[in-house]
C-alpha cells in the first residue's frame, strides 16, 4: 500500500473515498463540514437521520454525494475530542481501514488524522501501521487465499503544507509496517515449515536483498566447537538441524558499538521430556516469535538506513522428546563454562538464550536487548495486555518502556533483584534451568553468567494461555504453569 500527503480542499480532491470525522453529537468535523456545504446539506440531512451520531469508531459509508468529486464519503465517529486517547485513536483508525477495506475502492484521502486529537506525526504513523494490520491475512498456505484489499493508495490531507518531519514519518511507518508483516507471515507459518533451516533461509534472503546486511549462519558442529552445550541439548531430540544465526547491519561507523539483538527461535516447543499437554500445543509454533521480530527489525532498520550498527543474533531449533532427547536431570556446561541441571526440559528458552547472550559479547555490544516468548508465567503475571520487560541497567529499561508508550505496544517492568538467584541454586551444578512457581518470569532470563554484561531481557508475553504445570523434581517446585 502506498501513503502519501496531499493538500487540497475535501470537496474537490478526486478520490475512490474521502474520510472525514463527525464528532460526538453529530457535529461535523471542518473537513466534514466542507463536504455538507458542497453538497447542499446532504450530510446534515443524513445526520439528522440519527445514522451516525460521531460514536467513537463507528462508520457510515456514503455513496453519490452531490456537488463533491470523491466517489464515496466515509463518516467516521471521533467522539469527544477531549476524552481522546492513543487507544481510542487507535480504535478509530481500525474501523476506518476495516471499513475502507470492506469497499471496492482502490485509493482513499484521509481528512480525518488532524482530528483524532493526536500528534499530526503520532496520527500519521499509526495510520501507516494500522492500514498493515487490517490488511494482514495469515491465509499463505491456503490453496486459494483471500483475494487483498483493493485498497492501494491512501493520501493524508493536511491543511497545511506538509512538515519534512510528517514524510519522513510516513518512510519509517511503511518500512516498519512491513517489518511487522514478515514478523507476523514467520510466526504464522507451520512448524513444519518454518524450521530452524527456514529462518537461516530468511536471513540470508534479508542479507541478499540489503547490502547493509551480513549473515552468517553457524551449524551445530561449529556450536559444538565453542562449546555451545547449553544450546545443542535442547535441540539433541530433533531431527530439524539446528541453526545459529547472525545478521550484522553496518549503518553506523566502523568504530560506533553495535545494538545487539538476541531473539528466541524455537520453532516448535513440545517441552521436550517435559512433554506438554496435548490442548492448544499447536500454538507453540510461535516460540520462534523473538526470531520472527529480529528478523522483522533488521529488515525495517535496512530499509530506514538507521545510522546505526545492529546485529541480530537467532539461536534456532525444535525442542521435542525423542530417545536422544536431553532428560530430566541431565547437567549440560554452557558456553560460559558454567554447568545447568535440567530439571525440566519445557524451561528451554533460557537454554539456548543463555549461549547465544555469551556469544553475542564478541560483538562488543553497547546494548543488547533479548525478545523472547519467555514464560508463561508471565502471561499469568501480566496477561495479553502487555509484555515483561527485565533489565540490568535501569536508563535502558526506562528508555524501552517509553518507546513502548510512544507506540502504543507497552511493556512492564519486573525486578531483577539479587534475592532471586537463590531459587536457582542446585544440589548437583552450578545453577538448574526453573526456580519454581514463585517468580517464575524472574527467574527465567539466563542467569549469572550474563547479568554482568550490558544488556536487557524483554521477555514477551507468551501468546498462549499457560498450561497446567508438569510436575517437577520435589526440592525444585514446578516453575510456573508454562515454562518455556
Ligand atoms: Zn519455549
Ligand atoms: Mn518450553
Amino acid at each position: 500500500m502506498e501513503f502519501s500527503i496531499k493538500q487540497g480542499s475535501p470537496e474537490k480532491l478526486h478520490s475512490g473515498c474521502a474520510v472525514v470525522g463527525v464528532f460526538e453529537g453529530g457535529k461535523l468535523s471542518g473537513a466534514a463540514q466542507a463536504l455538507d456545504r458542497a453538497s447542499k446539506h446532504h450530510l446534515g440531512g443524513i445526520l439528522a437521520r440519527g445514522d451516525m451520531s460521531g460514536k467513537p469508531a463507528s462508520t457510515l459509508l456514503l455513496h453519490n454525494v452531490p456537488g463533491i468529486a470523491a466517489e464515496r464519503v466515509l463518516l467516521v465517529g471521533l467522539g469527544n475530542p477531549k476524552e481522546a486517547t492513543d487507544k481510542s485513536a487507535l480504535e478509530i483508525l481500525r474501523a476506518t481501514f476495516r471499513a475502507l477495506q470492506a469497499t471496492q475502492t482502490k485509493d482513499a484521502a484521509l481528512f480525518c488524522c488532524g482530528d483524532l486529537g493526536r500528534d499530526a506525526v503520532w496520527a500519521a504513523k499509526q495510520a501507516v501501521l494500522v492500514a498493515a494490520e487490517t490488511a494482514y491475512r495469515p491465509d499463505s498456505q491456503k490453496s486459494k487465499p483471500e483475494k487483498p484489499g483493493q485498497l492501494k493508495s491512501v493520501a493524508l490531507v493536511t491543511p497545511d503544507k506538509p512538515a519534512a518531519a510528517l514524510k519522513a514519518a510516513l518512510d519509517q511507518a511503511a518500512a516498519i509496517a512491513r517489518g511487522m508483516g514478515l514478523t507476523k507471515t514467520l510466526g504464522n507459518l507451520p512448524p513444519n515449515i518454518c524450521t530452524p533451516t527456514y529462518l537461516a533461509a530468511q536471513a540470508r534472503a534479508l542479507a541478499k536483498a540489503h547490502k547493509t546486511i551480513e549473515t552468517t549462519v553457524l551449524e551445530e558442529k561449529d556450536m559444538q566447537k565453542l562449546g555451545m552445550g547449553s544450546l545443542l541439548s535442547v535441540t539433541s531430540g530433533s531431527a530439524q538441524p539446528a541453526k545459529l544465526i547472525t545478521l550484522e547491519y553496518g549503518g553506523g561507523g566502523k568504530k560506533q558499538k553495535p545494538v545487539v539483538l538476541v531473539g528466541k527461535g524455537i520453532t516448535f516447543d513440545s517441552g521436550g521430556i517435559s512433554l506438554k499437554p496435548g490442548a492448544e500445543m499447536d500454538e507453540m509454533k510461535y516460540d520462534m516469535s523473538g526470531a520472527g521480530s529480529v528478523l522483522g527489525v533488521l529488515q525495517a532498520v535496512a530499509e530506514m538506513k538507521l545510522p546505526l550498527n545492529v546485529v541480530g543474533v537467532i539461536p534456532a531449533c525444535e525442542n521435542l522428546p525423542s530417545g536422544t532427547a536431553t532428560k530430566p536431570g541431565d547437567i549440560v556446561t554452557s558456553m560460559s563454562g558454567q554447568t545447568i541441571e535440567i530439571l525440566n526440559t519445557d524451561a528451554e528458552g533460557r537454554l539456548i538464550l543463555c549461549d547465544a547472550l555469551t556469544y553475542a559479547a564478541k560483538f562488543d555490544p553497547d546494548v543488547v536487548v533479548d525478545i523472547a516468548t519467555l514464560t508463561g508465567a508471565c502471561v499469568i503475571a501480566l496477561g495479553h495486555v502487555t509484555s515483561g520487560l527485565l533489565s540490568n541497567r535501569d536508563d535502558l529499561a526506562k528508555e524501552l518502556l517509553a518507546a513502548g508508550e510512544q507506540v502504543y505496544d507497552r511493556a512492564w517492568q519486573l525486578p531483577l533483584y539479587e534475592e532471586y538467584q537463590p531459587q536457582l541454586d542446585s544440589n548437583f551444578a552450578d545453577m538448574q534451568n526453573i526456580g519454581g512457581r514463585a517468580g517464575g518470569t524472574i527467574t527465567s532470563p539466563p542467569p549469572a553468567s550474563c547479568r554482568a554484561s550490558p544488556r536487557i531481557t524483554a521477555g514477551r508475553t507468551s501468546t498462549s494461555p499457560a498450561p497446567p504445570g508438569n510436575p517437577a523434581k520435589k526440592k525444585a517446585q514446578p516453575g510456573g504453569p508454562c515454562r518455556c
